[in-house]
C-alpha cells in the first residue's frame, strides 16, 4: 500500500509532476518486495526554491519503507539507514527506475527525483 505519512508539516501534492508519479508506483512495487508499504513523506511540502533538489517543483518525492495500520492503530516507519537491507533495497529501487531518475539513500528516508531534461547519450 502507498499512504501518505502524517508528519510534522502536512505533505502537499501540490504541483506534483505527472512524471512523477509513475516512478512513485514501481518504488512501492519494490518495496513490497522487502515486506514493506511506501509512505510518503514530503513531494513539494517544506522546500523552497533551491532547497530540495527538484521538490519545489514537483519532480521530487521522499518515501520511507512503513508497515500500514489502519486508525486507530498507528502506522510503523522505518528508516532506511536502520534496515539491515536499506542498501540492498536502494540499489532494488535504483535498478527498477527510469534513467532519469535519481534515488538517493538519506539518513532518514529515500529521496526520489525525477530529471526530466536529463540527457543521454
Ligand atoms: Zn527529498
Amino acid at each position: 500500500m502507498i499512504f501518505v505519512a502524517r508528519t510534522k508539516i502536512p505533505v502537499s501534492l501540490a504541483g506534483i509532476q505527472a512524471a512523477t508519479t509513475v516512478p512513485m508506483i514501481i518504488c512501492h512495487s519494490v518495496l513490497q518486495t522487502f515486506g514493506y508499504d511506501l509512505a510518503i513523506t514530503s513531494i513539494t511540502d517544506g522546500h523552497k526554491q533551491g532547497v530540495g533538489g527538484l521538490h519545489p517543483w514537483g519532480f521530487g518525492c521522499d518515501f520511507q519503507p512503513a508497515k500500514w495500520h489502519a486508525p486507530p492503530l498507528d502506522s510503523v516507519y522505518f528508516h532506511p539507514r536502520d534496515l539491515a537491507d536499506g542498501k540492498k533495497i536502494r540499489d532494488a529501487l535504483k535498478a527498477a527506475l527510469f534513467l532519469e531518475c535519481d534515488l538517493v539513500l538519506e539518513r532518514t528516508h529515500y529521496h526520489l527525483e525525477v530529471d526530466v531534461k536529463k540527457k543521454f547519450s
